[in-house]
């Protein structure tokens, strides 16, 4: 019996579309070459071209479309002229919200060949998880714009921290770091964030108490974000709010190897939705259509997918060849200093798995 997974695919805009057919392509033959397993790819034409023409990012009956599928796989949405805070609530945060995907992973680990750009640091010294809630905090989207135009013209901007999201994105740090023996660190700033981070705090250590197995730590987010350059290894896996993570990743994937290596997944772990996977970085406006992206950081995204579908077999596989490749160093895209095209980038991965497997 084969398992077919469907899979929505939004590859959006600028080097969205190039970078996931590389992505696609590794997922291909990791499942011809297993047997069990194959996937069956959607493509959705939503995104910025799609907003020109209708004036939505996605369709309108879009959430309903994408609830029957196993996972999202998503490129970069984004254009010069389309507002960002267009097409990022009107797809992305929609998707997420609409599909409870409260739990934002991304991996922060310096792969053996990706260059840190700290000397003296130990490979093995990046290695992070973080662990980011991705549906509250600082990004409710609440607030108000009182007496616009006015004089005394005043903005509030809401950061909502419900005791169930907040509880619930901590219980998940918890389980993944007793899954994989390693401590959990809070990041937060209660003493400048009187309500939202106070109760952060205490809720991190009330299910604390419940992992007594579990080794933590809890650094204020100014302390944390110098920490993860002089000190790095302090950090294994890490839960942070929206805000703060959204912040911290970037500095993550500078430290990892750039912003053409950076993965996520935005997971709903109850599985009652389907999760999205998807580069961190976005369209690259710049270098679309030369066919120069780097597929990596999509090409990482598919292989959470592989562990989230229950392949972890796989998506480990992947990995090991993303660091095959970095390794020969012969094979990379111009932001790697290399002089080969994405596809170029895509086939050598399908090769070198290929021959592992
Ligand atoms: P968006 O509005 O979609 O967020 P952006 O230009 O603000 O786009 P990014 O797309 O993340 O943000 O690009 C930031 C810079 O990093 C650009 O110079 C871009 O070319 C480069 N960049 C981003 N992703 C990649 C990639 N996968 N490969 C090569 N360069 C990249
Ligand atoms: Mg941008």
């Amino acid at each position: 019996m084969t398992t077919t997974y469907k899979i929505a695919v939004i590859a959006g805009d600028g080097i969205g579309p190039e970078v996931i057919d590389q992505g696609i392509k590794v997922l291909h033959k990791v499942a011809e070459l297993d047997g069990s397993f194959q996937f069956d790819f959607t493509h959705f034409p939503w995104g910025c071209e799609y907003y020109a023409e209708t004036g939505h990012m996605m369709a309108e009956d879009g959430i309903e479309q994408l609830k029957q599928f196993d996972a999202i796989y998503l490129g970069a949405v984004g254009f010069p002229g389309v507002p960002d805070h267009i097409s990022l609530w009107d797809l992305l945060l929609i998707i997420r919200k609409s599909f409870d995907q409260y739990v934002n992973i991304r991996p922060v680990k310096l792969l053996k060949g990706a260059h840190c750009p700290l000397a003296n640091v130990n490979r093995e010294d990046v290695d992070m998880l973080f662990i980011r809630e991705n549906t509250e905090g600082e990004y409710s989207g609440a607030g108000d714009w009182l007496y616009k135009g006015q004089e005394n013209e005043v903005v509030l901007q809401n950061a909502v921290f419900s005791r169930k999201g907040t509880e619930r994105i901590i219980r998940y740090a918890f389980e993944t770091a007793k899954k994989q023996g390693r401590s959990l660190t809070s990041i937060s700033k209660a003493n400048a964030l009187n309500y939202s981070m106070v109760f952060w705090d205490q809720v991190f250590e009330e299910v604390s108490a419940e992992y007594p197995e579990v080794e933590t730590a809890s650094y204020l987010v100014d302390a944390a974000a110098m920490l993860m350059i002089t000190d790095p290894k302090r950090f294994e896996v890490v839960v942070t709010s929206n805000l703060f993570g959204d912040i911290l990743t970037d500095i993550g994937a500078a430290l990892a190897g750039g912003i053409g290596l950076a993965a996520g997944a935005n997971v709903n772990p109850e599985r009652e939705f389907p999760s999205m996977f998807e580069p961190v970085h976005g369209s690259a406006p710049d270098i679309a259509g030369k066919g120069i992206g780097n597929p990596l950081a999509s090409v990482w995204s598919a292989s959470q997918m592989l562990d989230y579908l229950g392949h972890d077999n796989y998506g480990k596989l992947v990995i090991d060849a993303i660091e095959d490749l970095l390794m020969e160093n012969t094979t990379l895209t111009p932001d790697m200093k290399g002089t080969a095209s994405t596809s170029e980038v895509g086939d050598r991965l399908v090769r070198i798995i290929t021959e592992t497997m």
